[in-house]
């Protein structure tokens, strides 16, 4: 299982949480629904939501664009629920600059190993895909330590157990100005 999954079971655990809807110009996926999934745009529909300043955050990612919209963080934020935005490390160092009370939680994969027979089980990328995946996945392990919280996605039970715990942390302490290490 991947991040998907492991916000899709927290989710399923906790209330009070929303999920953004993020921005792309890749194609969907069989079964992927827009506006749910995410907001599938074309190039030229991107560039014109760059330029009016309406995303939070965006990156590349995997040879397409990918972004977080403002409007999307207002609809969870207004809707009275905590925003999970499950981005790439690109996005989650901006959203840092954005927003410092923002947590990073790194999810790793239990190696590469196991990454790439993920994602070839998963069966939905071709190799080059794949490949431009792995490398990318290994780029952004060297940005791990900049994360304030790392959380090794094997075994998934634990992982959403772990993931749960650093909401509750966070959520008590009114975000990461009180960062549980300060109390460490
Ligand atoms: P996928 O193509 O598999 O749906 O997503 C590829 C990667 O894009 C995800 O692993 C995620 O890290 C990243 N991603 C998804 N949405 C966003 C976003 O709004 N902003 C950024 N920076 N990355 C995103």
């Amino acid at each position: 299982m991947g991040k998907g999954t492991l916000v899709a079971r927290l989710r399923e655990r906790m209330s009070g949480l929303g999920l953004t809807v993020s921005a792309t110009t890749r194609a969907p996926r069989p079964g992927e629904i827009d506006g749910v999934s995410y907001h599938f745009m074309s190039e030229e529909e991107f560039d014109r939501r760059v330029a009016d300043g309406e995303f939070l955050e965006w990156a590349w990612v995997h040879d397409h664009r990918y972004g977080t919209l403002a409007s999307e963080v207002e609809r969870v934020v207004s809707g009275g629920l905590s925003v999970i935005l499950e981005i790439d490390v690109q996005g989650g160092l901006a959203v840092r600059s954005a927003i410092p009370d923002a947590v990073l939680v790194f999810v790793e994969p239990p190696s590469m190993e196991e990454l790439e027979r993920r994602l070839r089980g998963r069966g939905t990328e071709d190799e080059a895909s794949i490949e431009v995946r792995l490398a990318n996945a290994r780029s952004e392990m060297a940005h791990a330590a900049d994360y304030d919280v790392r959380i090794v996605n094997d075994d998934l039970a634990r992982a959403v157990a772990e993931l749960e715990d650093v909401i509750h942390t966070y959520e008590k302490d009114g975000g990461h100005a009180h960062d549980v290490r300060d109390q460490a």
